[in-house]
């Protein structure tokens, strides 16, 4: 895997559409299907640090709508597996999205993480 596969040097706002879906090989996936994909952050903030995001582009929660109910719904399944399984492993877990200027990739997306944080 090398570094541009892995998006250590992106500096674009969508790395979900622009590195993650299309070069879903150079990840740590935890859970890949049509809709939904979920893989170790390429740059992890925290000792566990999983990210879950809808394949369709969603720009965040705040923009979701009625018509991504069903991808909502699937991406609930995978953020709660996810969790379920973090939280079983260490004991402890946060899931959390970003939105506004918190969000740097402007592609929906839950963190799962737990443990010591690595990075600012
Ligand atoms: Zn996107």
């Amino acid at each position: 895997m090398s570094d541009s596969a892995a998006g250590s040097e992106y500096n674009g706002d969508d790395f979900y559409c622009d590195v993650a879906i299309p070069h879903v090989a150079a990840l740590q996936v935890e859970h890949n299907d049509e809709w939904v994909l979920a893989f170790h952050h390429t740059r992890p903030f925290w000792n566990t640090h999983i990210v879950v995001a809808p394949r369709r582009h969603v720009r965040s929660l705040t923009t979701v709508s009625e018509g991504d109910a069903d991808l909502m719904r699937r991406m609930f399944v995978v953020v709660q597996d996810i969790a379920r399984k973090v939280e079983h492993r260490h004991g402890a877990a946060s899931v959390v999205t970003n939105l506004g200027r918190y969000q740097d990739s402007k592609h929906f997306h839950v963190h799962v993480h737990s443990g010591e944080r690595r990075r600012n």
